[in-house]
């Protein structure tokens, strides 16, 4: 089989490239290995709610329209919103078409699926930045009797026993795992490294309408000091509820969660805790600090101060002033450990020598190192907000542009 374009997997960012490539009349098909949205309706945890407003919901040519524009949708919502689009456009998607290989083949890519196989010229990648769960090494260090668990395979607390669980990892999936967790009666221990503190709200406003409106979202790959340090740095501390309620560590600390350092490793038994939680915690201060003076300094240049609350800073992160530097895992005071410490794309399919030694693609703002392979939806692709759905939107509206120059150089390369 031939076409002009192969797009692998029908997430968002998948459905977002089929759209800008009809609008082109680009021949293409989009491959997804289940269904459309599948990541959305067999990866996540029962409670999950988008943690980005329903208002910044948006595709090309469609965005949320229902009657809770501030609201945070569910995830049959999401799959329903995703699935609604796919319709629309009338994507070309085969479901239940998982791809097993690309690789060069005369200029061309030759896409091996278990329906046969594709050539074609030009090949997008939208299959996900967030395939496998990223769990350190040591973890096969945790003695029998503890239960582990990574964020793919939680569900729900009712799943686990009822003694205490030791949530490893503070960002965006550690903090929402460790509330609800925590709610259900099962004490929670958190390690803490690295995180990105976020407020729900800021002057009356969501954090998100903040930063978009500021232009913090927007800021472009080829303007950031260190993009490679940028695309991994960890997902802010956020929650969508309809409560619009903060999930930083104070509010953990609050309902009961006791904080412990980074997991720097388990010898015979025994977590051991990194000493640098006050550091972490400060610095996630500061930065939060540095990002709401942006936000500021944007609203009084724009004449908003009269029409919003005035600015206010939020308490220091509360820590204690000596948290235990280890945890004797086997003493049965912690149950369940749940590995919140991120996650990997799963490039095990693909047969070009793009990945860089962490496995991660090789792209300069999405077009990849191997001439007509593209990518869309991994993190600060070409903006910081390049993960989200709303990312996708614009980084497909580009990127399509680069891939139809690069048919036209070909188109005219051959006439010659
Ligand atoms: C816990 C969590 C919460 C998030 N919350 C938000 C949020 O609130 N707001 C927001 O905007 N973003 C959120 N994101 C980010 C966003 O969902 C991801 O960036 C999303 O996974 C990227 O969309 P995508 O279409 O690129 O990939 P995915 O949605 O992962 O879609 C990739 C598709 O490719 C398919 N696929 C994979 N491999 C193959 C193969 N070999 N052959 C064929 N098909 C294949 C998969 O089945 C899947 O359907 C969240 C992500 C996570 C993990």
């Amino acid at each position: 089989m031939r076409t002009t374009t192969v797009v692998i997997g029908a997430g968002h960012s998948g459905l977002a490239m089929s759209r800008c490539l009809s609008d082109r009349s680009i021949e293409h098909v989009v491959l997804e290995r289940h269904e459309v949205a599948n990541s959305w309706r067999t990866e996540r945890w029962d409670s999950l709610r988008l943690l980005t407003p329903n208002w910044q919901c948006r595709l090309p040519g469609y965005s949320y329209d229902g009657s809770d524009p501030d609201g945070f949708m569910t995830m049959p919502e999401v799959v329903e919103f995703i699935t609604d689009y796919a319709t629309l456009i009338d994507a070309p998607v085969k479901t239940g078409t998982p791809v097993s290989s690309v690789r060069r083949s005369n200029g061309d890519y030759r896409v091996t699926t278990n329906q046969g196989e594709w050539q074609c010229e030009t090949v997008v990648v939208t299959t996900g930045a967030f395939n496998v769960p990223h769990v350190p090494p040591f973890s096969d260090a945790v003695p029998s009797s503890v239960t582990t668990l990574n964020p793919l395979e939680y569900r729900t607390p009712e799943q686990l026993g009822e003694g205490g669980v030791l949530v490893v990892g503070a960002s965006a999936t550690g903090v929402q795992i460790a509330c609800e967790i925590q709610h259900s009666g099962r004490q929670v221990t958190l390690a803490v490294g690295e995180h990105v503190r976020g407020p729900r709200m800021y002057r009356g406003r969501d954090i998100y309408w903040w930063m978009e409106a500021a232009g913090v979202l927007d800021e472009r790959y080829d303007e950031v000091d260190d993009i490679v340090r940028a695309r991994r740095v960890p997902s802010m501390q956020l929650a969508g509820s309809p409560e619009r309620a903060t999930f930083d560590l104070n509010a953990l600390t609050s309902i009961g969660v006791k904080l412990v350092g980074r997991l720097a490793g388990i010898r015979d038994g025994r977590a051991q805790f990194s000493g640098s939680l006050r550091n972490k915690c400060e610095l996630a201060d500061l930065k939060l600090g540095r990002l709401l003076d942006t936000i500021d300094e944007w609203a009084s240049a724009n004449g908003l101060d009269d029409s919003v609350p005035p600015p206010h800073r939020f308490p220091p992160t509360e820590v204690d002033a000596s948290p235990p530097l280890g945890l004797d895992l086997a003493s049965g005071e912690i149950e369940t450990i749940i590995w919140a410490t991120g996650f990997r794309p799963d490039y095990s399919w693909l047969d070009v020598e793009v990945l860089d030694a962490k496995g991660m693609i090789r792209h300069d703002g999405g077009v990849v190192e191997s001439p007509g392979m593209f990518v869309v939806g991994t993190p600060f692709l070409r903006r910081r907000k390049s993960s989200f759905i709303d990312g996708a939107r614009v980084d497909a509206q580009e990127l399509v542009v680069e891939l139809t120059s690069y048919l036209d150089a070909r188109a005219s390369s051959a006439s010659d």
